[in-house]
């Protein structure tokens, strides 16, 4: 039997991650932070050295797309899903104000909303997933086969 995934919209700071994690906790489903993963690709750019202060180049930024692996592991202790990029837990990382600064842009990148896009739907396909952000039920999951 194929689970459900949920999907839960909203503009930033309006309380749907806090809804996701209790209904993933309720449900023991995973929950997927999405916007953690343009997190942690943008954190990978600032480690290589090719995003800096909000620069970049975007030939070297659409490069690391297929070096880049992000998943989500749960954390049975503080039972939350963690974020991984390239096996590191990162977390922590991700939520510096570099990161929340310089974010943004790099998530209006063409190429790497489609990259996000596969692997959120990847996560969809396989069920029992909650997941939130602005497009995961409008875009996301809307257009999932
Ligand atoms: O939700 P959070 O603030 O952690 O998201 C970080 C950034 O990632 C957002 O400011 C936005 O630029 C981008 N984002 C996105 N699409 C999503 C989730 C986040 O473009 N589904």
């Amino acid at each position: 039997m194929k689970f459900p995934t949920i999907a839960i919209d909203g503009y930033s700071s309006c309380g749907k991650s806090t809804l996701a994690k209790d209904i993933a906790n309720a449900l023991n489903y995973v929950y997927v932070d999405s916007g953690a993963m343009y997190r942690a690709f943008t954190l990978h750019l600032i480690n290589k050295g090719l995003l800096k202060d909000g620069a970049y180049i975007e030939s070297q930024v659409l490069d690391e797309l297929v070096n880049t692996v992000i998943s989500f592991n749960y954390n049975r202790d503080s039972k939350k899903s963690e974020t991984y990029l390239n096996g590191n837990n990162v977390e922590k990382d991700i939520r510096s104000s570099a990161i929340s600064k310089q974010v943004s842009p790099i998530s209006t990148i063409g190429k790497v909303r489609e990259k996000m896009v596969a692997i959120q739907q990847d996560m969809g396909r396989q069920g029992k997933v909650v997941m939130d952000g602005r497009d995961i039920g409008t875009v996301v999951f809307r257009m999932l086969k």
